[in-house]
């Protein structure tokens, strides 16, 4: 899968994500993180891509122009339905189900904003989504496309290896992940549940289950409106919310 990035700072893009598991996709080529500058199609002698915005007030505003050739320098490679994601406050919240649609696309393009944001024009021209990473306000759209790249990359295939499994994490099935435990087994004087060394996967699983369900409960009640529970999680969570 190969991600396109706008910006006006490649360097962050590359220094992001030049290490750990997404670094190694990119050595291995599983996932290519193409960051396109900017600034490098500024038709201006000092290659300025901002300008004040036009009705007054504070900040500038990144210019369409340099955006537009900047994109139409590698589009042509782009099958016609790539995406084109413009990082913003304003946009759809992202979440898991949108990186595991994103998964499935061979390229998918980001422009990063910067300053007051982008012309309007080229949003209007290119940007086929606007999509956020929360509702605050960053300097850049650099933060908000590592963490969409990541966690997109992850979910395609040989990125993660066995031991780093997706499968029961967090969102996957709708829920949060059950609480994770490693050595020693005693740790100031908080031992581990006596289940994770019982050796019995049925009852490990049960367990991580209904820790899975607690959790939720606790920490993100909403969560449980739209995942997908059997009678005997439904009847589970009854019993802890009659508690
Ligand atoms: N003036 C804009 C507004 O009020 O909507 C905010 C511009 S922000 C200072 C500069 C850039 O950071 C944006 O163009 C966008 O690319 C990025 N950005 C800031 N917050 C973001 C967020 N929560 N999610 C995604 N991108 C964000």
């Amino acid at each position: 899968m190969r991600f396109y990035v706008l910006t006006l700072f490649p360097e962050m893009i590359t220094n992001g994500l030049s290490h750990s598991v997404i670094g190694r996709s990119m050595e291995s080529g599983i996932i290519e993180v193409v960051p396109v500058d900017i600034r490098d199609f500024s038709k201006d002698k000092h290659r300025h891509v901002d300008d004040y915005p036009y009705g007054g007030g504070a900040g500038m505003v990144m210019q369409p122009q340099p955006i537009y050739d900047a994109y139409m320098s590698f589009k042509d490679k782009l099958a016609d339905n790539t995406p084109v994601l413009y990082m913003s406050p304003q946009g759809s919240v992202f979440d898991q189900k949108k990186a595991e649609e994103l998964s499935k696309l061979d390229d998918i393009v980001i422009l990063c904003g910067h300053y007051e944001g982008v012309d309007e024009r080229i949003i209007e021209e290119i940007v086929t989504e606007e999509v956020s990473v929360g509702d605050f306000v960053l300097t850049g759209g650099e933060l908000p496309a590592m963490c969409v790249i990541d966690s997109v990359s992850r979910l395609i295939g040989g990125v993660l290896n066995k031991e780093e499994s997706f499968m029961d994490e967090s969102f996957s099935n709708g829920l949060l992940e059950y609480p994770q435990y490693t050595r020693p087994p005693v740790f100031n004087g908080r031992e581990i549940p006596e289940v994770l060394t019982s050796g019995h996967h049925g009852r490990v699983d049960e367990w991580r289950h209904r820790k899975s369900l607690e959790r939720t409960l606790k920490k993100r009640p909403d969560l449980l409106e739209k995942a997908v529970l059997t009678d005997k999680d439904r009847e589970y969570l009854k019993k802890l919310t009659d508690k």
